[in-house]
Formats: structure tokens, C-alpha cells, sequence
């Protein structure tokens, strides 16, 4: 990172640190945070002090200007220090991601009327890639994608179902990955549309994203052929570009909601006594905290060196495999040893660590879980050797 890059994301990065702390966390118990994340009423009004705070989209710069990876790094970990921290900066998921995408691939025409609202804050997206378990759809393995996309005339008509569409409800852009011919194929659409129905709010162990997680009946759902995304055929290419960088970005925001989570348990341990002395002085409690310590200092500079790698112009793709996997399981750790720190209060919602512990679970299964993303480095680690001993 450049001098200059590093000290425009310092700087914006402690306006955006003193809002999350300043107004931000007085919303954390705010009555409109539904089962199924933040009312519209509250993103809205935390979306207006976001601006007037002069910290909304505080990743892309006023010049349309990205930060660099690096920087996004730092600005997006202050976002996180509240679970609702990404909603009102803009720099939460499935829109942060999406954006990037459509900042990459959309045609001028796509950006003014896609991009633009979502930069400005006005407008929410969602992704559709997964589709239901029960009936064989893409998850893990996305070549199992089951939603086709036909061209009929100057029109593509999409059919099929999709599940765990994060925002789905509320959207008003959404990107459609479906299979044609040609390969998988991506659409901008305009939402809501009554062929995209969405038939219910799953039920999630989250609960800080706008919208929650719908299962989506697409029926019929005729597009212009200039709402494609790029070319026919290019989907799992365009959702490689969106993936390295978006896995990464969960990452950030994800590790300030962790650091967040550990300065309660040392606040609590720093004042709580048992058996006559301070928690922190048990070993056992001082332990878990030191062990947290050391869990998101290794994250932290796992995300700088992706970050780096993207921002050096690698895709990053084994990059940001490692790096999902070694921060997402340590955060979780980092919440889980929070949890225990603090007891009953814990695990109870007199504390927002309850919330942080829940959001950072889920962590671990999308955008690829644990398991694939080790699998497939497995395959790598595999065929270069095979290739070295031919
Ligand atoms: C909170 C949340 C939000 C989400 N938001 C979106 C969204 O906005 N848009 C969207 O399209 N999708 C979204 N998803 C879906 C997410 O991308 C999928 O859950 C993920 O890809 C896993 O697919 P699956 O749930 O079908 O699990 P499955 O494919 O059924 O896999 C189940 C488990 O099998 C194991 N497994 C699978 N393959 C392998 C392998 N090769 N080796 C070893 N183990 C393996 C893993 O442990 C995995 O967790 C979201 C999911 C969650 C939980």
C-alpha cells in the first residue's frame, strides 16, 4: 500500500470507527432489529446519519475510486465493531460484493442504473446463486445448478428456485445466476418482480442482515438481452471475480465484529470477580483472552497478505480460499472464547457477544465452507506434485 493510500484509509477509517462507536452501537438494541435483520425503517435512518456523518460507501471514493484492498481492509474491520456497522456504512454483504462485480463487468448503461443507487446507498441487491439441498440444486458444487436461462427473441426467460438469497426481500437490484447453452450466465433484474416470488424467510442463526435469507421461486422471469451481465456463458468466471474479493471482505468486516466481541469478554474479566480475585487473573480466563489475542492478530495479517495479493492484480483465488478458512475459523474461536469468558451473560442477550458469536457461525458455511475450501487446495497441493514427479 502507498503512503498515500495508507493514510487516506487511516483517515477515513477513524471517522468510520467514531460513528460505529458514537451512534451506531446506540441502535444494537433498537426494536426495529427483527428476527429476520434490521427493518427498512432502520437502515434507512441509520443509512441518514451514515451520510450526514460523511461515511457512507466509505470504500469507494467520491471520484468513483475504489480503496485498495489493503485499505478496504482497514476501513471495512471499523465497520464491523458493530453487527450493524456494514448496514448503515454500505459496506455490508451481499451489496459490497455485488458492486465490486458490477464496478468490474457492467456496461456504462448497467452502472447508471444498477450501480449508481447501490453506491449511493439508496438501493439493496442480492446475489442468486444457491439453490434448495432437498431438490438437488448448486451449493457447494455450483455445477449443479438446476435454474436455466432460454433467449427468446430479445428476451432471456429464467426459470427455476433459489435459497438462503440473502436480502432477497427488499431488494431492488438483483443478480440472477442461471445455466443456458452456452454455460452459466448472469442477469441484473429489477426487483421486486412478480415472476421472482419469494415463498419464505428461512429461519437463521444470523440476524444483522437487511432483509434475511429467502427461498425464491423464479418463474417465467423475462429479461432484456442487454440486462445480461457480460457475455453468455461467463457466469462462474464473473463469480470467481466477485468471490476472491468478497470472501476477503467478509473477512474484514467479520474481524472487527470478533475485536468488538473481545473487548467486552476483557472489560467483563477486568471487573467480575470469582474466588476472590479477577477472572483475567485465572489462568484459565487469561489464557482464553491472550489465545484470542494471538487468533486475530494471525487473521489480520492473512487478510493484508490476500488483500496484498488482489491488490497487486493476482486474482487471488488461493489466497482468498486460505484466508476465508483460517480467519473464519479463528474468529469463531475468538467468539466462542468470548462466550465462555463472560458466563451466563454470555449467552444471553443482555450482551450483544451472544449476537457476534451467532453472525460469525455462519461464516464458516458461505462463500465457500471450511471444508470445500480445503478440499480444493487439497487438489492443488495434489496435481503440483504429480506434475513435479512426471
Ligand atoms: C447466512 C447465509 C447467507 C447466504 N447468502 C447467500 C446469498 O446471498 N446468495 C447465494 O446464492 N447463496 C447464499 N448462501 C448459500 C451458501 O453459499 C451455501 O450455503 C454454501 O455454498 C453451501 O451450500 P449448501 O448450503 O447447499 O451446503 P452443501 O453443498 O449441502 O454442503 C454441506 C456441507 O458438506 C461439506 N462439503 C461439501 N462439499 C465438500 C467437499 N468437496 N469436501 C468436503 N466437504 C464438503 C461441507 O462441510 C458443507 O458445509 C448463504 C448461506 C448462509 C448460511
Amino acid at each position: 500500500m502507498t503512503y498515500q493510500d495508507r493514510s487516506k484509509a487511516e483517515e477515513i477509517g477513524a471517522r468510520v470507527e467514531a460513528f460505529i462507536r458514537d451512534v451506531v452501537a446506540g441502535y444494537e438494541r433498537d426494536p426495529r432489529l427483527e428476527d429476520h435483520g434490521p427493518s427498512d425503517s432502520l437502515v434507512t435512518e441509520l443509512r441518514d446519519k451514515a451520510r450526514a456523518a460523511g461515511v457512507m460507501t466509505p470504500h469507494i471514493l467520491p471520484d468513483g475510486g475504489h480503496l485498495s484492498q489493503r485499505g478496504t481492509a482497514h476501513v471495512l474491520q471499523k465497520t464491523g465493531l458493530s453487527p450493524l456497522g456494514p448496514v448503515a456504512c454500505n459496506t455490508g454483504a451481499p451489496d459490497e460484493g455485488n458492486m465490486y462485480l458490477l464496478g468490474k463487468v457492467a456496461s456504462a448503461d448497467q452502472h447508471e442504473r444498477f450501480l449508481k443507487p447501490l453506491i449511493s446507498g439508496e438501493a439493496r441487491s442480492a446475489f442468486f446463486m444457491t439453490e434448495p439441498a432437498g431438490e438437488g440444486g448448486a451449493g457447494s458444487d455450483p455445477s449443479m445448478m438446476q435454474t436455466t436461462c432460454v433467449q427468446d427473441g430479445n428476451h432471456w426467460v429464467i426459470n427455476g428456485r433459489k435459497t438462503f438469497i440473502t436480502g432477497a426481500k427488499g431488494a431492488s437490484v438483483g443478480i440472477i445466476m442461471a445455466k443456458s447453452e452456452e454455460g452459466a450466465s448472469m442477469f441484473l433484474v429489477d426487483l421486486p418482480d412478480p415472476a421472482v416470488k419469494i415463498d419464505r424467510l428461512l429461519d437463521t442463526i444470523d440476524s444483522s442482515m437487511p432483509g434475511g435469507h429467502a427461498e425464491v421461486s423464479i418463474e417465467n422471469l423475462r429479461v432484456p438481452a442487454d440486462q445480461m451481465l457480460g457475455n453468455p456463458g461467463e457466469g462462474f468466471r464473473y463469480a470467481q471475480i466477485r468471490l476472491a474479493p468478497a470472501r476477503l471482505s467478509h473477512c474484514m468486516r467479520w474481524h472487527g465484529v470478533a475485536t468488538r466481541a473481545q473487548e467486552i469478554a476483557i472489560e467483563y474479566a477486568c471487573k467480575r470477580q470469582a474466588f476472590g480475585k479477577l477472572l483475567v487473573d485465572h489462568e484459565g480466563v487469561g489464557f482464553m483472552l491472550a489465545e484470542n489475542k494471538i487468533d486475530l492478530q494471525q487473521a489480520e495479517l492473512m487478510i493484508d497478505w490476500c488483500a496484498d495479493a488482489l491488490d497487486s492484480g493476482e486474482n487471488g483465488n488461493v489466497e482468498s480460499s486460505m484466508a476465508k478458512v483460517a480467519v473464519s475459523e479463528a474468529l469463531f474461536r475468538v467468539a466462542d472464547r468470548c462466550v465462555q469468558v463472560m458466563g451466563g451473560l454470555g449467552v444471553s442477550r443482555d450482551s450483544i457477544v451472544e449476537q457476534l458469536f451467532r453472525e460469525v457461525r455462519a461464516f464458516r458455511i458461505y462463500d465457500g465452507p471450511t471444508e470445500v475450501h480445503k478440499w480444493s487446495l487439497a487438489k492443488k497441493i495434489k496435481k503440483a506434485e504429480l506434475s513435479k514427479q512426471a
